[in-house]
């Protein structure tokens, strides 16, 4: 098991990953809201956490990960009840959210399909976990932590002495930032934020001791992930914006009820900008996944693009640099055709200085998972994999590389591919199809009937294969 050691914002440091239970790695990330489709900015932080999960497990430990979705907050609400008649059962207004939140976690899952990020082993609905919201507010208020308002009820920041210990906020400055966050009606103190809603006309509403209503946003990652996971956490993850005041309330509820330290490791990913912009539906600059694919974007090639980039800088998200993300795939790509084609060209060059392709492998195989390990690393661990590529053409081209070598480079390319998820082995049964395939373009030939012989190259490419017919006679293909 190899040590993973990554930037946490509790302590401004890079340090080892040493998770409660060894060998297992318990994750907890903000998901989405699923009121719209998710955008490229959003799009960019569940990457990151699928490299993170994708890194642990490659490197041998059991990585447990919640998302969670957020499926009530006011703009659902709104949404999902402005057709519903004003006297409407509350039956029928919860129904009406679960269908308006359906159809927009349908498309994040498929976007996450799409961008080959792995389904998370947990992904909590909010909306599933309102008994356990109730009983953590409730332990808040026995604890003297939060106090009830006309049937709203909100935490005492006052009463809590950690606060403001991870976005390391002065209580000043806390309070400013704190009254941005409207939608709160009576609070004792500005700082103070809500648990629970009491309910408007129009809104749904779940039962409480405090009369009916609904929770608010901080709680349900805390519950969600106390009911999940248990009183430790290894790794909380986000986008940096969740820093203050979201994760910081998360903190607060939870270690409130606990009476400890909860999250060992806060890990939150950099902001997208996008063509230099912050990205805004005003703009004209605001894509989702969907966006991009209509402009012709293989989610593959945005999802490299994203990779490629550590996940703490900030990424400036541009078409040109869509076309430059493109261009490095297709030489890993071609790089791995050329080592499964033992009957490509090679060999015959000047013999200089030979490498041992073996030994090079090695070499850059601990300098790929020695980047990753390193706060996860991408951009070098990437040079390590694109210099291996070079020093492998250059040694293929003067003295062809042995079956085994060949086997050994493919392999690395599995094992990369494991974490970046751009370069699969092609899928061996659509393979058979399209030799069997040139096996009957052959029989045409032989029998010359080119105009059948042209029709299946047409079909192959309609499959994105390409054929080249050799000198020999022999017909080599690849994909597009
Ligand atoms: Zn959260």
């Amino acid at each position: 098991m190899r040590t993973i050691r990554l930037f946490n914002t509790l302590t401004r440091s890079i340090e080892p990953v040493a998770p409660i239970e060894p060998g297992v790695v318990k994750v907890y990330n903000c998901g989405p809201t699923i009121y719209s489709f998710a955008h490229v900015g959003n799009l960019r932080t569940f990457l990151f956490q699928d490299l993170l999960r994708r890194v642990f497990a490659s490197s041998g430990f059991d990585a447990r990960f919640c998302m969670n979705l957020t499926d009530v907050e006011d703009k659902i609400i709104r949404d999902s009840q402005a057709e519903l008649p004003a006297d409407a059962d509350n039956e029928t207004r919860l129904k009406a959210m679960r269908a308006f939140t359906n159809q927009f976690e349908k498309s994040f899952l498929e976007d996450l399909d799409a961008l080959r990020i792995q389904r998370p082993t947990h992904m909590p609905r909010a909306t599933d976990y309102i008994p356990q919201m109730i009983r953590l507010i409730e332990g808040l208020e026995k604890n003297g932590l939060a106090y009830e308002r006309d049937g709203s009820v909100y935490f005492r920041v006052s009463a809590f002495p950690g606060y403001g210990c991870l976005a390391r906020l002065d209580r000043d400055g806390m309070k400013a930032g704190a009254s941005v966050d409207a939608d709160e009606y009576d609070r004792d103190s500005l700082s103070d934020f809500v648990l629970w809603k009491g309910t408007k006309p129009g809104e749904p509403w779940w039962e409480s001791g405090w009369g009916r209503g609904r929770p608010g946003w901080h709680i349900e990652c805390s519950a969600m992930s106390l009911e999940l996971f248990g009183e430790y956490l290894d790794i909380h993850t986000g986008g940096i914006d969740l820093v203050f005041p979201h994760h910081e309330n998360e903190i607060a509820q939870s270690e409130g009820l606990l009476g400890h330290q909860w999250v060992s490791h806060w890990v939150h990913g950099e902001h997208l900008m996008v063509e230099g912009e912050k990205m805004s539906k005003s703009l004209g600059n605001f894509y989702t996944l969907r966006d991009l694919r209509a402009k012709g974007v293989d989610p593959i090639v945005f999802r490299f693009a994203i990779q490629s980039n550590h996940y703490r800088k900030p990424y400036n998200f541009t078409f040109d640099g869509l076309g430059a993300s493109e261009a490095a795939l297709k030489r890993i790509r071609a790089f791995r055709r050329r080592m499964e084609d033992a009957s490509a060209p090679g060999g015959g060059g000047d013999f200089k200085e030979p490498i041992d392709p073996s030994e090079r492998i090695e070499q850059a195989r601990g300098e790929f998972w020695n980047a990753l390990c390193d706060d996860l690393n991408t951009p070098e661990a990437l040079a390590a994999l694109f210099t291996l590529i070079t020093d492998l053409n250059a040694q293929d081209d003067r003295v062809l590389m042995t079956p085994d070598e060949r086997g050994a480079a493919l392999a690395f390319l599995d094992e990369t591919d494991a974490v970046f998820a751009a370069w699969p082995k092609e899928s061996r049964a659509l393979d058979q199809e399209i030799e069997s395939m040139i096996e009957a373009r052959k029989a045409t030939k032989t029998n010359k009937n080119w105009a059948e012989a042209d029709k299946i190259r047409e079909e192959l490419k309609a499959m994105g294969i390409i054929l080249e017919d050799r000198k020999d006679g022999s017909v080599a293909w690849h994909r597009e």
